[in-house]
């Protein structure tokens, strides 16, 4: 069974979600505010963390740099809560690496969809388990990325954003199908999403962030390795 964590003070959104995920099948942990927020995720090592980011005490953002930090939940995906708004805090979130966001006022069965979305997209394709493509290499069972043999650190989202790409390498893939193969869905606010993922994908690839083009009106593309 796969184990969300809620982060929220709210106490009555806070069960609400805790009501429909548990009925659509997970094991849910609920955490009241930011300091036992980060200590149930290092405790519990949730698959998934849905973060509210107006928290007493310790507030979401700090939160979540918590989670990236150590090295025990840095992988663990998570979305976030944020006012309608505060367009300010959804875009400091994305900047800040969050798999995803949702805005308040949201329906419950939209964030379900979320979750699963995310959860469903980590898990590794039966088969082959290791794919090579130049000097990137991924392993799609442990979700590691290396890079000329050294690994590099790749949420879950910018390892499968860039496995997508490279097995359809030379092809230009258009920003709805990444969105909606990553994410599960495609809007216009969304697109935002997709954009910061490649920018700190391509930092995080260093002197190979070029390889991952920008494909203007369509979307990105890797191209093919030379031989
Ligand atoms: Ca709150």
């Amino acid at each position: 069974m796969q184990k969300v964590l809620i982060v929220e003070d709210e106490v009555d959104i806070a069960d609400l979600i805790n009501f429909n995920l548990q009925r659509a099948g997970y094991e849910v942990f609920k955490a009241h505010d930011g300091i036992t927020g980060t200590e149930m995720a290092i405790q519990h090592r949730p698959d998934l963390v849905v973060l509210d980011l107006m928290l007493p005490g310790r507030d979401g953002y700090s939160v979540f740099r918590e989670i990236r930090r150590d090295a025990r939940t840095a992988k663990i995906p998570v979305i976030m809560l944020t006012a309608r708004a505060q367009t300010e805090d959804r875009i400091q979130g994305l900047e800040a690496g969050a798999d995803d966001y949702v805005t308040k006022p949201f329906s419950p069965k939209e964030l379900v969809l979320r979750v699963h979305a995310i959860l469903k997209r980590t898990d590794a394709p039966p088969g082959a388990v290791e794919y090579e493509f130049g000097p990137f290499r991924f392993d799609k069972n442990t979700v590691k990325f290396y890079l000329d043999n050294e690994p590099v650190d790749l949420t879950s989202t910018e390892f499968k954003l860039l496995l997508f790409l490279c097995e359809r390498s030379g092809k230009p893939q258009d920003r709805n199908d990444l969105l909606r193969t990553v994410w599960g869905y495609s809007d216009e606010v969304h697109s935002r999403t997709l954009d910061t993922h490649m920018k700190r994908l391509r930092q995080k690839l260093g002197e190979y962030g070029s390889q991952i083009e920008t494909v203007r009106g369509v979307g990105y593309c890797v191209a093919t390795p030379h031989a």
